[in-house]
C-alpha cells in the first residue's frame, strides 16, 4: 500500500493529462479522468473512501490506454496506479461468475483450443447463420460476441522450430498469445514466413501461456504474475536473439515483466529482448533476393496505444510497409486515441468502446482506404466488427500479414 501511495503522490493534479484522456473527453467527467481516477484510488488506499459501485464504475471504465502517461510532466506511472486500484477493489470483493469464466478460460489453453473448435463447427455448419436469423444471438446476450467472432481458421499444430529458409542469421522465439492462436493464425503464420526468409530460426515454445495483460490490468496480479513465471520458464532455455509479438497488447505486457517480477534476475532481461514484429524487422537488413509485388492501394495504418503509448513503436509498420512499391499509406487519422477495443474492454463496455470505434469509423472514411492495417489483435477484432456491422468493404490486417503477402522471394 505504502508504494501504491508513493506512486499517487507523485501526481500534482495539473490536468495536464484530461484533454488527452479518452473517457473524459467522452464524458467530461472529472471521475472518467486519470487525475480524477488517481485521487479515487488515493482515497481507496488510504482508508478515506469506502468502494462504492460508483468508485468501482470510475476505475473500470479507464482504457488502460496510458495516453495519460505519455503526456504526464510529473512522470505518474499511471499504468500502475490502475492496475494496483483495481487489484485492491477485487481483494475487498467477490469475483463474478463472467470474470472467472473469462479469466480461467485464457489461462487453459487444451480448453481455449477446445472451445475454438467447437466454435468453428458452430460456424461451419451453419448454425451461426441460424443462430443470427432467428434472434436467438440476441436472445442468449451473446451477441455482442458473436459479433467480434472472425471466420476461425483450424486450429494449428505448430512445429517447435522452423529452421532460416535463407543464410542463417540468428534465432528468434515467437509469443503465439492466447486468443492469437485461436483467431490469428494467419498473423503467426506471415510471421514465421518472414523471419525465416530474412534467415532467422523461429522456436515456438509449447510451453508458453497466456501473457497476462488481462489478468494484471482486471486487478488479478497473482494470476498475471504465474503466468509470466511460465512465460520466462518456457523462453528461458531459447537463448533467442529476441522474444517476437505479433500482437502489440501481448508484447507491451511482456515487456513489462520486469515490473511485474521485479525479484527476478529473468525477466529484466526477458523484458529487454521483447520486439514487435515490425519492430525487429524494420530494424534488419533485408536479404538481395527478396522483393516486395507493387499493391496500388489506400492502405490505411492503425496505431494500438499498445504499441504507441507503451511500446512506443508505431513507426515501424509504416517503415516495413514503405518496402511495398505503389502502396499509399495514410495514419488513420485520431491515432493518438484508442479505439475502445482495451482487451475486455469491448465486451465489459460496450457503450464508450462502441463510441470510440464509431470516431475511428468516421475517420476511416476521408482517406477512402481500402485496406486498415492494426498491429493489435484486439484493436483488429473490435474495427473489423464496426466494419461489418455498417457494412463497410475494408480489409483488416496486420501489417506483418500484408508485407508477407506481397513478398516475392527468389529461387
Ligand atoms: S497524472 Fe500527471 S498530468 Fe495528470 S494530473 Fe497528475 S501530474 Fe498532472
Ligand atoms: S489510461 Fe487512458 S482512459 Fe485511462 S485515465 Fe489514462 S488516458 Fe484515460
Amino acid at each position: 500500500m505504502a508504494d501504491l501511495l508513493k506512486e499517487t503522490d507523485l501526481c500534482v493534479k495539473c490536468g495536464l493529462c484530461l484533454p488527452h484522456c479518452p473517457t473524459y473527453t467522452k464524458t467530461r467527467n472529472e471521475g472518467e479522468s486519470p487525475r480524477g481516477r488517481i485521487a479515487l484510488i488515493e482515497g481507496l488506499a488510504g482508508g478515506r473512501l469506502a468502494l462504492t459501485p460508483r468508485l468501482e464504475a470510475h476505475l473500470a471504465s479507464c482504457l488502460t490506454c496510458r495516453a495519460c502517461e505519455d503526456v504526464c510532466p510529473s512522470g505518474v506511472h499511471y499504468g500502475t496506479i490502475i492496475d494496483a486500484g483495481r487489484a485492491l477493489i477485487n481483494s475487498q470483493r467477490a469475483q463474478t461468475t463472467r470474470e472467472a469464466a473469462m479469466y480461467g478460460l485464457i489461462t487453459r489453453k487444451p480448453l481455449l483450443r477446445f472451445v475454438a473448435r467447437l466454435l468453428r463447427l458452430y460456424q461451419r455448419s451453419g448454425l451461426q447463420r441460424l443462430a443470427r436469423a432467428s434472434g436467438l444471438v440476441r436472445l442468449t446476450g451473446t451477441g455482442r460476441l458473436d459479433g467480434l467472432l472472425p471466420s476461425l481458421p483450424p486450429t494449428p499444430a505448430w512445429q517447435d522450430y522452423y529452421p532460416p529458409r535463407s543464410d542463417s542469421r540468428g534465432t528468434v522465439a515467437l509469443f503465439t498469445g492466447c486468443v492469437a492462436e485461436m483467431m490469428d493464425t494467419t498473423t503467426l503464420d506471415a510471421a514465421i514466413r518472414l523471419l525465416t526468409a530474412c534467415g532467422y530460426g523461429v522456436h515456438v515454445p509449447r510451453t508458453q501461456a497466456c501473457c497476462g495483460a488481462l489478468h494484471l490490468h482486471n486487478g488479478q496480479p497473482v494470476q498475471a504474475r504465474q503466468l509470466a513465471e511460465k512465460n520466462l520458464a518456457a523462453f528461458a532455455s531459447l537463448q533467442a536473439d529476441a522474444v517476437i509479438s505479433a500482437a502489440s497488447g501481448c508484447g507491451a505486457q511482456l515487456a513489462e515483466y520486469d515490473q511485474i517480477i521485479t525479484d527476478d534476475q529473468r525477466a529484466q532481461p526477458f523484458a529487454r529482448s521483447v520486439q514487435d514484429i515490425s519492430q525487429f524487422l524494420a530494424g534488419i537488413t533485408w536479404p538481395a533476393g527478396i522483393t516486395f509485388s507493387p499493391l496500388h492501394k489506400r492502405v490505411a495504418v492503425h496505431e494500438p496505444c499498445s504499441l504507441r503509448h507503451v511500446l512506443h513503436q508505431q513507426t515501424p509498420p509504416y517503415t516495413l510497409l514503405r518496402n511495398i512499391p505503389g502502396i499509399e499509406l495514410i495514419p488513420l487519422p485520431g491515432n493518438t486515441q484508442c479505439c475502445g477495443a482495451a482487451g475486455a474492454y469491448m465486451i465489459t463496455q460496450p457503450a464508450l468502446a462502441d463510441s470510440l470505434r464509431n470516431d475511428k469509423l468516421e475517420a476511416l472514411k476521408a482517406p477512402g482506404a481500402e485496406i486498415l492495417v492494426s498491429s493489435n489483435l484486439g484493436c483488429a477484432l473490435h474495427l473489423a466488427a464496426g466494419l461489418r456491422e455498417t457494412g463497410t468493404d475494408v480489409e483488416v490486417i496486420h501489417p506483418a500479414t500484408l508485407l508477407e503477402r506481397q513478398m516475392r522471394i527468389a529461387k
